[in-house]
């Protein structure tokens, strides 16, 4: 399973929680493994708290990790902060599935981070279990 999303920013943070668990529900699988899986070069998915602080906290942690520089890629597209961010946070997360719904804690989300936007983003689903 798919879906599409937009960002709006050239960095963001996208809920993508909701659309996930929709995506479990239509598999019909009970007891599993849920793999989100963003097939881009220049996006990652974490799991954390989706809160407008954290939010812009991750933010700042991102680009202080991955500071401006005369990265060589830069040359060809201008964005190899992107793509190293993409690379070291990730571009898959795996969740269980209990009961028909994605196991996660209280205040955990799955959030879709935009490293390169505004654009629209791809997120690929795969549920396997019983
Ligand atoms: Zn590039």
């Amino acid at each position: 399973m798919e879906f599409s999303i937009r960002s709006s920013r050239q960095k963001d943070i996208l809920d993508i929680t909701d659309l996930v668990g929709e995506s479990v529900r239509k598999s019909k699988i009970q007891d599993g493994i849920c793999l989100v899986f963003a097939p881009h070069a220049t996006a990652g998915i974490i799991i954390n708290e989706f809160e407008p602080n954290i939010k812009q906290d991750f933010e700042m942690v991102f680009d202080k990790l991955f500071p401006a520089a005369s990265y060589r890629h830069n040359s060809i597209d201008d964005n190899a902060q992107a793509h190293l961010k993409s690379g070291i946070i990730g571009s898959e997360r795996t969740v269980p599935v209990d009961g028909g719904s994605l196991l996660l804690g209280t205040w955990q989300r799955i959030l879709l981070c935009e490293f390169d936007g505004p654009r629209e983003r791809r997120v690929v689903v795969k549920v396997v279990g019983k």
